[in-house]
């Protein structure tokens, strides 16, 4: 019998790849096909199984993933994955030679970038298959418009000399889940002028790729060639109020553990920060830090069980936490839904997000942990056992 559980529908994630490309294929111009989706499958797929989740995202259309790390990328290609797979972050050292004998697409944003591939794929005799990512406003990776020139001039030199071939150029945005940002042109312009510089220099990328999750749904000039979507394959909006057809792929829930009546005025967790305000019935619920509930959830986020939505009764531990449950009947095992995707009046993600003052990103990837086995289910589950990693289900 489980005692606690992510639940993870991959005909969701199926679902909502399938929805983001009928999108770029709406939004391409006549006799083009649209835009093809990169499924960002990084931090093990939000929390959703790295694996698993990009198997579904390829059944719903998806021609590439993005796995941000190399040992992300690696992990893809070990799993028999095929299909083009970027890595965009990347310190000095890493070995890159596996990567690009393994057919992984590599990101370069500097010279000494550059000069690594480069050097990788003179080892590897395999030529690296490069994209240069351009800093268009976002002031985190990519090259700063100064060295772009420069960068651009080294990779076409690199592609001459057989050592890579230049697949893309891309860049990432600051402020995408405001639509109406000014950040949001002004990106998209460097972006353009990014572009005009590289085919100065004689670059003429099959791939040109700029939008994440909120773009692509909000930003069909946006689209190019290949779009990045991450939160919105997993069913989570990156745009609060967005009305689009997406399917929340979590469902985190626990089996009650102890059901116990107390006075008015008991103190309930750690530092008593709650109070029973008359003798009611207190439920503890197995889950705590240490499996992705935030701490800062503590009195304030909501968890559904006996059909009621309560908030969590003090702090969040380490493994547990209590809910006030009055005089409602539940019992040891009754099912405590903390997220779903609210169709059974379950709180959403989103709810918890708003509660723990993150943002639904952070609260589904959070409960990629070790300890609380992830459960798949869908027309192709995979196997539960292979995914999860231990718990005492
Ligand atoms: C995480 C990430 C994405 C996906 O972003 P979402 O907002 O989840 O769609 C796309 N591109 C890059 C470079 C990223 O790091």
């Amino acid at each position: 019998m489980w005692q606690a559980e992510v639940r993870v529908d991959l005909d969701a994630i199926e679902h909502n790849v399938r929805l983001l490309r009928a999108m770029t294929r709406a939004a391409a111009p006549a006799g083009s096909h649209g835009a093809e989706v990169m499924a960002v499958v990084k931090g093990d797929g939000y929390g959703h199984g790295m694996l698993a989740a990009a198997r579904a995202a390829l059944r719903g259309g998806a021609t590439w993933l993005g796995g941000c790390t190399v040992g992300e990328a690696l992990r893809l290609r070990e799993a028999g994955i095929t299909a083009p797979v970027l890595a965009w972050l990347m310190s000095p050292g890493v070995p890159l030679d596996p990567a690009i004998a393994a057919g992984v697409d590599l990101t370069a944003a500097s010279a000494e970038q550059l000069e690594e591939i480069v050097g990788a794929a003179r080892r590897t005799g395999t030529p690296a298959r490069l994209h240069l990512k351009l800093d268009t406003g976002l002031g985190r990776g990519g090259a700063p418009a100064g060295e772009w020139p420069a960068l651009c001039e080294g990779a076409a030199k690199a592609q001459a000399d057989g050592a890579v071939e230049v697949v893309g150029v891309w860049s990432h945005l600051a402020c995408a889940d405001e639509p109406d940002h000014p950040a949001n042109d002004a990106q998209l312009a460097a972006f353009h002028e990014g572009l005009a510089t590289a085919e100065r220099c004689g670059l003429t990328p099959r791939y040109r790729h700029l939008a994440n999750s909120a773009a692509t749904l909000t930003r069909p000039d946006m689209h190019f060639d290949l779009v990045r979507p991450g939160i919105a394959c997993y069913g989570l909006s990156p745009v609060p109020g967005l009305a689009v057809d997406l399917r929340p792929a979590m469902t985190v829930r626990a089996r009650v553990a102890l059901v116990k009546r107390v006075p008015a005025g008991q103190g309930v967790s750690y530092g008593h920060t709650y109070h029973t305000r008359a003798e009611t019935t207190l439920a503890l619920v197995p889950l705590g830090y240490a499996d992705g509930v935030p701490r800062a959830a503590s009195d304030r986020a909501p968890v559904r069980l006996g059909g009621v939505n309560r908030l969590i009764a003090g702090r969040v531990c380490m493994d547990q936490f209590v809910l006030d449950c009055g005089d409602d009947p539940v019992a040891p095992g009754d099912v405590a839904v903390l997220f779903g995707p609210g169709d059974d009046g379950e709180p959403t993600a989103d709810d918890w997000a708003a509660a723990a003052e993150t943002i639904n990103y952070e609260i589904v990837t959070r409960f990629g942990s070790a300890r609380v086995p992830r459960v798949y289910s869908g027309q192709s589950p995979e196997r539960s056992e292979a995914e999860s990693v231990g718990g005492s289900a």
